[in-house]
């Protein structure tokens, strides 16, 4: 029953920045941690260009809904307005948020969470194929952009050396001024100096190479170079916005792209085709490829490359092992601002977690080498019950006063456009309702996601949730596969006792 319909307001357009410090101006700590991370998801520090596109009514309205919300009230919010108020118990959530992406950006913390699932990615692959020791191997990949940016870091955090061909030279400055990258030149001969240096010493070492990839990555073949670990970032998924045919500067190519479009795709797709052909030569001679969501494999066969076979997606054959095992990434804010609250988590993740060596180098270099975006926060990779675990240990530490305000604690589920369980994200977000999370967003459209949320404010009542929302999100990524017949999960589900249901058939088949 609705209780008030919240009325939109007005606000003069402002720059977002979250309020920081342990005083707060809603009715508790639940909707205080939706509110700051509403304002934290603006600030241009962790959104960038996006912060430009606020909806200033709306975003009023729902500070003002947020600020009037009751410790037994729901909050609904529908494509980034403010739906209504509804009275429901205080261990239900206190905001629940569907639509498109403007629900998604609640939870943002910038660019440590790619970083943190480039690295992962790259650690898995390391598992893999090298024994789990990426030093003194040579990865090559393509395409230093929003999401690309994050590889050479990411490789050199695993001990890896790694050349990054880009085309746009700003690209790799912007990059570099953020520490992402070590070195930017000209020539394959200069980054090869470095690298083979870097690989026989077994140090990391992150070049970015201003070049196209229809150009580097065949001439890799011909010299006979033959990376380790081979992948790509450019936008091959889209020959007419995205890929930058050879020949011509991102600004050439601009030009081009307005005054002829076909030309342009045309020159794009015989590109790609030469990129991907290198590619192929490359595995030939021993590389391990796989393909980095930007289906270059399809494209480059609607190119009319022959045998251009599918390489593995990283995601399926790196991340999807991982989560078969209930390993989830969380992200934990600290709505205080203050980095210290995150340097004092990230030394009990580093204690109760010591014999994970990949999350301990993840924490001690995140540490050192990346700057905090808006509230200050880490995201981590957690084993099956060391989320749980370790959200608990966070609301102790609350309790007993050592941090300076409550930490928020997110967790996301998305979907695969593959997926063949297809209405797995709603049912993840009800769970995520009846275990108690205190936030939950249902994003729909183009990427389909949910982001829970609980908050950790010392409470026994929020430890008992925070222990449930979170085991729960874990063993749910296991029955997500489980229930689409991966039989790492059903094997795993099994072992574990879970009361998973499977379809015996699909997993005998897959067994
Ligand atoms: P972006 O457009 O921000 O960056 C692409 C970069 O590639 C740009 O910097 C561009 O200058 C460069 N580039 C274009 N053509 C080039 C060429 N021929 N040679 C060298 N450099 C070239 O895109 P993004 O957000 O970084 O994403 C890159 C691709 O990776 C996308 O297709 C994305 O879908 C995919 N991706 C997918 C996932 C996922 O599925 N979860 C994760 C990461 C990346």
């Amino acid at each position: 029953m609705t209780e008030r319909i919240a009325t939109p307001g007005h606000s003069e357009p402002r720059t977002p920045r979250s309020p920081r410090g342990s005083e707060r101006s809603c009715r508790g700590w639940s909707q205080e941690a939706a509110l700051r991370m509403l304002l934290n998801g603006l600030d241009p520090e962790v959104a960038g260009p996006a912060s430009q596109a606020v909806d200033w009514r709306s975003f009023a309205a729902l500070v003002e809904s947020l600020r009037d919300l009751e410790n037994d009230e729901t909050l609904l919010v529908l494509n980034g307005n403010p739906a209504g108020i509804f009275r429901t118990r205080e261990a239900a959530p206190r905001v629940l948020i569907s639509g498109e992406n403007p629900a998604g950006n609640w939870s943002r913390i910038g660019v440590q969470e790619n970083l943190l699932e480039t690295f992962q990615t790259f650690a898995s692959a390391g598992r893999k194929h090298f024994a789990g020791d990426l030093s003194g191997r040579l990865i090559v990949t393509g395409g230093m952009g929003k999401m690309g940016g994050a590889q050479p870091l990411a490789a050199a955090m695993n001990g890896a050396a790694i050349l990054c061909i880009e085309v746009d030279p700003e690209r790799i400055k912007q990059w570099m001024k953020a520490g992402f990258c070590d070195v930017m030149v000209n020539s394959l001969d200069e980054a090869l100096r470095i690298l083979k240096n870097a690989v026989r010493k077994k140090e990391p070492a992150a070049v970015g190479l201003a070049g196209n990839c229809a150009d580097v990555v065949p001439e890799l073949a011909s010299r006979g170079v033959v990376p380790d670990l081979l992948t790509d970032q450019t936008r091959a998924d889209d020959p007419l916005h995205g890929y930058i045919p050879s020949g011509l500067t991102p600004d050439r190519a601009a030009e081009l792209r307005r005054r002829d479009p076909d030309e342009y795709r045309k020159r794009a797709m015989e590109s790609i085709a030469r990129h991907f052909e290198g590619m192929l030569a490359l595995a030939k001679l021993g590389s391990i490829i796989f393909e980095y969501g930007n289906h270059i494999c399809a494209r480059a066969s609607e190119a009319g490359v022959e045998n251009a076979c599918d390489f593995p997606d990283f995601s399926a054959a790196y991340l999807r092992p991982l989560f078969c095992e209930g390993r989830v990434p969380v992200r934990c804010i600290a709505l205080s601002g203050e980095p210290e609250d995150i340097h004092r988590i990230d030394r009990v993740a580093l204690d109760l977690f010591a014999e994970n060596e990949t999350l301990s180098r993840w924490i001690r270099l995140a540490r050192r080498q990346l700057r905090f975006q808006g509230l200050p926060a880490r995201a981590l990779w957690l084993g099956f019950g060391d989320a749980s675990r370790f959200g608990v240990a966070i609301n102790d530490l609350v309790k007993a006063g050592e941090l300076k305000a409550p930490i928020a604690i997110a967790c996301d589920a998305l979907g695969e456009k593959s997926d063949a369980v297809e209405s797995w994200l709603p049912l993840s977000a009800l769970l995520g309702a009846a275990s108690g999370a205190c936030f939950i967003s249902f994003q729909s459209g183009g990427l389909r996601r949910v982001t829970q949320m609980v908050v950790a404010d010392g409470t026994q009542p929020m430890a008992t949730r925070i222990e449930r929302v979170l085991a729960n999100h874990s063993a749910a990524a296991i029955a997500h596969y489980a229930v689409s017949g991966c039989p790492e999960a059903i094997d795993f589900a099994r072992r574990q006792g879970m009361k998973i249901s499977v379809d015996e058939s699909e997993g005998a088949s897959g067994e």
